[in-house]
């Protein structure tokens, strides 16, 4: 899987599952630019994965302004001239065990915004430069619970579903157009957030799935490259389950 001068763009670039791509990217030879709403943390990522500031571009971007998402995809087409992967890794969970008569609208839009409104621009502005670019691949991040209901968190379950259903649409329109657009459903990750909840929230996190563990970032990354590369150039409009078994039961 080698990505050897590719150029990727990664949402959410500057901690989690975002920063293990965008590192495994870079490793794997590509030019990778992240991005996230803080600058100076988004900048410290980048710093630590390339000190040399060259092959990991840091970029402030809010996924929710589809104004500062265009302008993204101008710079990067004048700048590099291409672009052949994306990762629309940018998400939020809002606000947990709140019953949809008490979620606020606020919380509602933000989620929409971020997670779906977000995906949405990504792909509406970058899709093209990919394609004129002798193609490529996305993957967008849904979850397990793209698939299943969890009581407490409707509106993000909400935008995991509509992530699978976009990501299928959009597959079909570029099927021919050698672009490829898949989505990975990911169970409970340890990333650094989850690594800082209490240990009981953990534990039950990880006892959710049959495998009884959470899943690595390595593990989650390692299917999102392999969709990205032409390792999988058959598959498109798919949905990778990395979930221990969770929805197997
Ligand atoms: P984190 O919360 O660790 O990181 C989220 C990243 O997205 C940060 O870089 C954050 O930076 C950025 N971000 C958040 N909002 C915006 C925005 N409006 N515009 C631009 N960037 C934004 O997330 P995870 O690594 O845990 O999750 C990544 C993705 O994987 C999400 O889509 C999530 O739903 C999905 N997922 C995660 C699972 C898990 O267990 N961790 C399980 C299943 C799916 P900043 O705040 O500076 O903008």
């Amino acid at each position: 899987m080698s990505f050897n001068k590719k150029i990727a763009l990664v949402t959410g670039g500057s901690r989690g599952i975002g920063f293990g791509v965008a590192k495994a990217l870079y490793e794997q030879g590509a030019y990778v630019i992240i991005t996230a709403r803080d600058f100076t943390k988004v900048k410290e990522a980048a710093k630590s994965i390339d000190p040399t500031g060259t092959k990991v571009i840091p970029k402030a971007v809010d996924v929710r302004n589809f104004e500062s998402v265009k302008k993204l995809i101008g710079e990067i087409e004048s700048e590099y001239e291409a672009l052949h992967y994306l990762v629309n890794n940018a998400g939020i969970t809002g606000p947990h065990q709140v019953g949809i008569s008490d979620y606020s609208i606020e919380d509602w839009q933000q989620i929409m915004d971020t997670n779906i409104n977000g995906t949405f621009y990504m792909m509406k502005y970058a899709l093209p430069l990919i394609e004129r670019n002798a193609g490529g691949s996305v993957v967008n991040l849904s979850s397990a619970n793209g698939f299943v209901g969890i009581a407490g968190i409707a509106p993000y379950t909400a935008t995991k579903h509509a992530i699978i259903g976009l990501t299928k649409s959009v597959a079909l329109e570029y099927a021919q157009r050698n672009v490829r657009i898949n989505a990975i459903a990911p169970g409970y990750v340890a990333t650094e957030n989850i690594k800082s909840l209490p240990t009981e929230i953990q534990q039950w996190m990880a006892l959710q799935h049959p495998m009884q563990r959470l899943a690595s970032v390595s593990e989650v990354v390692n299917t999102i490259l392999f969709l990205l590369s032409p390792s999988s150039s058959f598959t498109t409009g798919s949905v990778y389950v990395v979930d221990g078994g969770y929805l197997a039961q």
